[in-house]
Formats: structure tokens, C-alpha cells, sequence
């Protein structure tokens, strides 16, 4: 392809862009697809010649597109968003351009000290600790193991990194029954073994029972048992259930515990005055994570990950083989050592662009818009004869079911439940995930995309009523 191909196909392509932007939400929300229908439309070998961009692009709109989810459709209420804004995909078609390797500050200085100044703003923006320092991670699963590692580090006094396990650490990590899997894995990872996370029981709204958590360490210190980390959820996965940090916070700060905060989606809402509550005790927070390419219009990938004491992040996961020695070095951060890969993108800008072309002013519009449509749907629901609110709603996503009159079967409502939620997606106007709380199926309405707006919340509503009506047919 040469330059003028190039320019050609680009226009194209961006004219497909806001094509698909203007109408995505017409397209069916959630993949109709079998498996492997896409795998038999792609030939079994590579091409040997060249083959034209043309082709290739009706390909993309033939065989591709048709297996795709559509996670930028208003009407896309399944998991959390992976939300995405136009000035985000400006940014990525600039940064694909660039094409650079972020690893270190030399191997591209701005893109460095572009990361060191926008997590800096955020810092400002959701009013967490001005000691803390941000970096740029892949995802809230990283973030969260390289916090673990880092507490490792640190209670073995850096002798893990350097010796391995010697096989009587005992060591254990603390979260609740519903923090996100991604807990687990890490635990498994960084070597402590799945038997030493220990899950504290949630109250009637799904938090963590600071009086069990507790109860937990000093039982565990009596057994000879070294407590060594606290995950504390602020907007749990099922029911964005905010942990007591406060609480939580003073048993850390007591035992001397690492203390890591996973906000992987509601961090986002504390840009907004109203709900810094949620972080009441941060002052004693060792880590913290939440991801802007959930709920802060900075398309996948983007998890911004804080600590206090940086050098000993940085301390267990320096490595310095001479072909990466600089001049530069410790006058500038380099960020291969603030997290697991060395190679890096430079997801900075994406961010940056957010934050300039949205204002603090015009993400603050959209966060509370969003919640105050999910207040609004959760009165209709509370209104509604035939469906119940399942859980407490403090942020934008509400726990429902459908609970006609006629029974109170909790198995025929699980199987109703399903059977709604499935119908619904398969309509392809709209997608929705499910959980379960206290045993029971419950369908979760996650209002977080960029463009949904009242409009698509009344339609999707309106949709689960009817299509409750006609279950049994
Ligand atoms: C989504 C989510 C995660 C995982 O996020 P990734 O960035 O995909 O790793 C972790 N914790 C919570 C609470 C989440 O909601």
C-alpha cells in the first residue's frame, strides 16, 4: 500500500466510523452467531499474494461484523461498559500512527511525562491522596496482581523476589464473598495458593462485614498465620456494593496490613463531589485501581492504578539488563518498572484527549445523568406490580427480576428469570447479563454506555414488560 492508498482507504474508513457511531444502535446489541460460524467463513490458509484493501474491508463488513458484539450500542446494559467516546478513538488512530514502544521515558519522553501529569489530574479530579502516584495499567486484573506482589515484596522484605517461597509462608489475603475473580487469579499467580484468600461474608447489601474481616485476622494470628493484604471493593461486580472503607481501613491501619482498593468501575464516580464518601478512610489506602475504559469514555484498554509508596512497586519489579541501561535513569519514571510487561502503549493520550475534550465539567454530566436514570428506572421497577428490585442501587446499575403474582417459587422464578433474559437478548435490541444474590437469578441493567440516553432506557423497559407478558407463549 503507498501513501496515497493509504490516504484513500483512511477517509473511508473514518466516514464508516461515524457511519457505525450514528447507527450502531440499530444493529442487534448481543452476536447472533453459532459457534464456530465465523471460523468456517475464514479460509484455512493464508493468502500468499497480496490482496486488496477493498476486499479486505468487505470482508470485515461481511464476515466479521455480523460476530461481533456491539458494546457502543446505547442499548448495551450487559456487564459493566467498555465505553468508548469519540475524542478516545481520535487518540488511538494517533497513537496507532506513532506506533511506539512506551517502555521506558527514552523510548518515547512524552508519552512518559504525558502518563506522570493525566494521572496527576485524576488524582485532582476524584480527590484520592495527593502522595499517591499513578500508572498507566492494562487492566484491573494487572493492577490488582501487581499490588499483591508488591505487599509480598514488602512483608518478606524483598526475599521472595530474590530466593522464591521457602515453604513455610503462611501468609493471607483478605476479601469478601463478592470481589471480583480477578482476586483470585491473582492470588494464584503470585504464588500464595488459592487456600491462603480468605472470603468474608456480606451483609443484607452485599458489603464486607468489617467485624468478620476482624475476627478473621486474629484468628488467623493465632494460628500462626501472617496477614498480608485487604482487597476492599468499591462497586462490587454483581450489585456495585461499596465495602465500608472506613472501617476496613482502621483494621488495616491497625494490624498493619496492605490495604488495596478495587474500584474497577464506580472509581469513576468519584470525580463527582457527591460520592466521595465512598473513599472515607483512603487516607490509609496502600493501592488503588479503577478503570477509566469502563465508565470514563476511554476506550479498552485503560486501568489507572495509584500507590503510596512507589518505590517499592518499583523495587519489586525493577530489572535493569545493560541493553535497557539509560543516562536518564532515576530523573524520570520509567514505567517498565511500574507494572508486569515491559513493553508498553502509550494509552496516555487516549485519556488525555477524554479529559481536555470533556472537561471535568462534561464527564460530570454524563456520570450523573447516568445515575439519574438508573434512580428513575429503579422507581418504575419499584412501581411495576409483576417485578422487584433485588438489590440496593447507589451507583448506575440495578439487580431486578420478574416476580408475577401467581407464584413465589424461587426455582420456577429462576427458570422465568432465565428464560426473560434470554428472550430479550435474542430480540437483538438489547443485551443484559445476569448474577445471582442470595441463590436467586437476577437480571442486572447496567446504564453506563457513552450515548444511552432516556429514550433507549424507556424502550429496553418497555421491552421487559411485554416480553414478561409473553413467556409462557
Ligand atoms: C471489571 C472488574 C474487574 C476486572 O477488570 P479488568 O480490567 O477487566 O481486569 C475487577 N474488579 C471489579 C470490581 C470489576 O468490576
Amino acid at each position: 500500500m503507498n501513501t496515497n492508498e493509504f490516504k484513500k482507504q483512511a477517509h473511508q474508513f473514518v466516514d464508516w466510523m461515524a457511519e457505525y457511531f450514528e447507527s450502531v444502535e440499530k444493529l442487534p446489541v448481543k452476536a447472533k452467531v453459532y459457534p464456530g460460524e465465523i471460523l468456517e467463513k475464514l479460509p484455512l490458509k493464508p493468502p500468499a499474494e497480496a490482496e486488496n484493501m477493498d476486499e479486505i474491508f468487505h470482508d470485515f463488513k461481511q464476515i466479521i461484523l455480523p460476530g461481533m458484539t456491539h458494546w457502543q450500542s446505547p442499548n448495551f446494559f450487559a456487564y459493566f461498559p467498555a465505553n468508548s467516546s469519540y475524542p478516545s478513538v481520535l487518540a488511538e488512530m494517533l497513537t496507532a500512527t506513532l506506533g511506539a514502544q512506551c517502555m521506558i521515558w527514552e523510548t518515547s519522553p512524552a508519552a512518559a511525562e504525558l502518563e506522570e501529569r493525566v494521572m496527576n489530574w485524576l488524582i485532582q479530579m476524584m480527590g484520592l491522596p495527593q502522595e499517591f502516584e499513578g500508572v498507566i495499567q492494562d487492566t484491573a486484573s494487572t493492577a490488582t496482581l501487581t499490588a499483591l506482589l508488591t505487599a509480598r515484596e514488602k512483608a518478606s522484605k524483598f526475599q521472595i523476589n530474590e530466593n522464591g517461597f521457602e515453604g513455610n509462608e503462611k501468609y493471607r489475603i483478605y476479601c469478601s464473598t463478592e470481589t471480583h475473580s480477578s482476586v483470585e487469579k491473582a492470588v494464584k499467580i503470585a504464588g500464595f495458593g488459592r487456600n491462603s484468600l480468605v472470603k468474608i461474608e456480606v451483609d443484607e447489601e452485599h458489603k464486607m462485614k468489617p467485624g468478620l474481616l476482624k475476627e478473621a485476622i486474629s484468628r488467623d494470628l493465632n494460628h500462626g498465620f501472617q496477614p498480608l493484604c485487604i482487597i476492599a471493593t468499591i462497586g462490587t461486580t454483581s450489585t456495585t456494593a461499596i465495602d465500608p472503607l472506613e472501617e476496613i481501613a482502621q483494621i488495616s491501619s491497625e494490624y498493619k496490613i496492605w490495604l488495596h482498593v478495587d474500584a474497577a468501575l464506580a472509581g469513576s464516580a468519584l470525580i463527582l463531589p457527591e460520592f466521595r464518601w465512598m473513599i472515607n478512610g483512603v487516607e490509609k489506602v496502600d493501592s488503588f485501581v479503577f478503570n477509566p475504559h469502563k465508565w470514563l469514555f476511554t476506550n479498552f484498554d485503560c486501568s489507572a492504578y495509584f500507590v503510596r509508596d512507589a518505590e517499592s512497586l518499583i523495587k519489586t519489579l525493577e530489572i535493569l539488563p545493560e541493553y535497557l541501561k539509560t543516562q536518564s535513569q532515576g530523573q524520570v519514571n520509567d514505567y517498565r518498572d511500574w507494572g508486569v510487561p515491559l513493553g508498553r502503549r502509550f494509552r496516555a493520550l487516549k485519556l488525555w484527549f477524554v479529559i481536555r475534550n470533556f472537561g471535568i465539567k462534561g464527564l460530570q454530566e454524563k456520570l450523573r445523568y447516568h445515575l439519574q436514570l438508573s434512580q428513575q428506572l429503579k422507581e418504575m421497577i419499584i412501581k411495576s406490580d409483576d417485578f422487584e428490585i433485588m438489590a440496593p442501587v447507589p451507583l448506575n446499575t440495578i439487580c431486578f427480576r420478574y416476580h408475577p403474582s401467581v407464584t413465589n417459587d424461587s426455582a420456577q422464578l429462576d427458570k422465568m428469570n432465565e428464560k426473560l433474559m434470554h428472550r430479550l437478548n435474542e430480540s437483538g435490541k438489547v443485551y443484559f447479563t445476569h448474577t445471582r444474590l442470595n441463590g436467586n437469578y437476577v437480571i442486572r441493567f447496567v446504564i453506563g454506555q457513552t450515548q444511552t440516553t432516556n429514550k433507549h432506557v424507556q424502550k429496553a423497559w418497555e421491552l421487559i414488560k411485554e416480553t414478561a407478558e409473553k413467556l409462557n407463549n
